[in-house]
């Protein structure tokens, strides 16, 4: 099947697989062997070794996974923040210089914050969504800029074609980690972004069973990175890229399906008087509206909001829901609710979380597959019972 000749819908199940298939196996088999007899390989990362990222399962979860994206190439690596560190070690040396989307993935901006001044590299954060103070933050080893295409928990959207346009006119690599769209809201190597980072945990993956992540980008930078990554050793294991070759394959019927979902309950929660704010993409209200509408195919299936009571009350109104579990994480088929301020960003500096919008009582939702009616009424009767 040639690249790109058929509806995404149509690659997330054919793209990638095995011609001819492997003894006629519908399905793509788990090839359970750690190396592989030698065949003429010249180089290092040739060889077929699980480390090195290139067995029968690797092959086929990347080619679908960079076919998904529009792209050329793509890495599958052991979580989402080995792809981001990784990816990240690989363009920035001592000496070098990075500017950054301010309010991160906990994970990224602790790495961020606490590592790479460790080997040396420095950074500014900067506003993504507002590119009027970008020049000023630029210097003469700025290397990288890094974004989110959603962020968490506060659910913007940047400006995302001005990060593309400012990249290329001041030779910097472009990186965006597109986990809270998924390819199927957004496809940063369409806009021209260098690289997409996954955390394939979420969306891609969406049964809250494996730990994985990705790397998409072109055929160039993608074997850059993948020879530093089999030095650093953060490979997937070719269990967890059976099951994520699996899972994929309805990605776009649950992201679609989720984000429907998510939009319903941020119309019903914004209408809510016990519910002091939401921050959703796709409602009209929201900052980030415009340019979520203008880049992305649909507004993702998070939602956050504050609830009338603060955090006493937040954790009250959470305890009484019967469907939403309790938990971290995000993009699985189950809704799953939890507060940013004590699991993903509860490393954060507390005032700088506040600053970032995270105060203690913001509650962050991931809307699953579930019937929509049944996730509402529950919200509903949760919100009935604990009203301050
Ligand atoms: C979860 C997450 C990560 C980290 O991924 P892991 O698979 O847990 O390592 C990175 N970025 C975003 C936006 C995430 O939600």
């Amino acid at each position: 099947m040639s690249k790109n000749s058929f509806d995404l819908t149509t690659e997330l199940v054919h793209a990638g697989e095995p011609e001819p298939r492997i003894e006629g196996a519908v399905s793509m088999p788990i090839f359970q062997s750690s190396t592989y007899e030698y065949s003429g390989e010249g180089q290092y990362d040739d060889i077929r070794y699980i480390r090195l990222n290139n067995t029968p399962n690797h092959k086929a979860i990347q080619k679908k996974l960079a076919v998904i994206e529009c792209a050329e190439s793509a890495l599958v690596t052991s979580s989402g923040m080995s792809a981001i560190t990784a990816t990240l070690l690989t363009f920035l040396k001592q000496g070098d210089h990075l500017l950054s989307h301010k309010s991160l993935y906990g994970g990224t901006a602790s790495f961020i914050l606490e590592d790479l001044p460790r080997y040396g590299i420095t950074f500014d954060l900067i506003d993504t969504t507002d590119p009027s103070g970008w020049s000023m933050m630029l210097k003469p080893n700025t290397k990288v800029i890094y974004t989110e295409t959603i962020t968490n928990p506060m659910l913007e959207v940047p400006e995302l074609g001005a990060i593309v346009d400012f990249a290329k006119e001041n030779n910097l690599i472009s990186m965006i980690d597109n986990t809270f769209a998924s390819p199927v809201l957004f496809s940063p190597s369409e806009l021209g972004f260098d690289i997409s980072l996954h955390s394939c945990t979420k969306y891609i993956n969406g049964h809250s069973d494996i730990v994985a992540g990705a790397v998409i980008g072109s055929d160039k930078l993608i074997k850059i990175i993948t020879s530093r990554m089999n030095h650093f050793g953060g490979s997937l294991n070719p269990g967890a890229c059976f099951l994520l070759h699996r899972a994929i394959k309805t990605l776009e019927l649950r992201m679609i399906r989720q984000s429907k979902n998510a939009g319903q309950i941020a119309l019903f929660l914004e209408n809510h008087p016990e519910v002091l704010s939401v921050n959703y993409p796709g409602l009209v209200s929201n900052n980030s509206y415009e340019r979520a509408k203008k880049y992305l195919s649909g507004f993702s299936a998070m939602v956050s909001f504050e609830v009338v009571g603060g955090k006493t009350r937040s954790i009250k109104f959470m305890d009484q829901l019967d469907i939403a579990i309790n938990a971290p994480s995000l993009g699985g088929v189950e809704t799953l609710i939890t507060l940013p301020a004590l699991s993903s960003h509860s490393g954060m500096d507390p005032a700088e979380r506040v600053k970032a919008g995270i105060t203690d009582s913001l509650i962050r939702l991931s809307v699953g597959i579930e019937s929509v009616d049944d996730l509402i009424t529950d919200l509903d009767q949760a919100l009935h019972k604990t009203t301050s």
